[in-house]
């Protein structure tokens, strides 16, 4: 079994004081690493019958693209205002400080689809919880939700109760 631990480099008091940074960058430096998170959930998903994979900007895109090459599926892109060209569904949610607005491409979300939702760490689950919402909001289903780290002491289960979240590795303190 493979050590994800040792791999995810922790940065006290990052971007403030009292904030442990579990940063996936050391992730994307260490193939060894990289391989399992993708390989994982490769894995788990291989026979589960979604249709798509979508994944959050940015470090979701990372982990969701070889996911969802892999299992031969399309990739849809949540995304931050303002990015995406084409005619959008959007979603205001609320973070620690102030509030963000995420979107998606109306005409990429398949009604009737079963999606993998990937991010690189769930903490409050608030914007996962918007993505789902996006989702679900164009007609489309969400299968599951996979991330790569979890800090399952911040409330993102109660929030997303209801869904299967999926962590590759949890860390239980700040
Ligand atoms: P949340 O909406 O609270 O679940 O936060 C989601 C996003 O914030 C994740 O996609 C992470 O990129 C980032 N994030 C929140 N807390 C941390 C942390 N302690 N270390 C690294 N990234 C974090």
């Amino acid at each position: 079994m493979f050590d994800l631990d040792q791999a995810i480099r922790k940065i006290p008091d990052f971007p403030k004081q009292g904030i442990l940074f579990y940063d996936i960058t050391s992730i994307l430096t260490n193939p060894e690493a990289f391989a399992y998170c993708v390989d994982t959930i490769v894995g788990i998903y291989r026979d589960s019958g979604i249709d798509a994979v979508a994944c959050i900007e940015a470090r979701g895109f990372l982990f969701a693209s070889p996911v969802a090459l892999q299992l031969g599926l399309p990739i849809v892109l949540v995304r931050k205002k303002g990015k995406l060209p084409g005619e959008t569904l959007e979603k205001t949610f609320s973070l620690e400080y102030g509030m963000d607005t995420i979107q998606v491409h109306k005409a990429d979300v398949a009604a009737g689809s079963r999606y993998l939702v990937i991010d690189d760490l769930i903490a409050t689950g608030g914007t996962v919880k918007a993505a789902v919402e996006l989702i679900e909001e164009g007609g489309a289903a969400v299968h599951e939700i996979c991330c790569i780290i979890g800090l399952p002491f911040l409330p993102y289960k109660d929030l997303l109760s209801g869904y299967q979240v999926r962590t590759l590795i949890d860390y239980h303190s700040e």
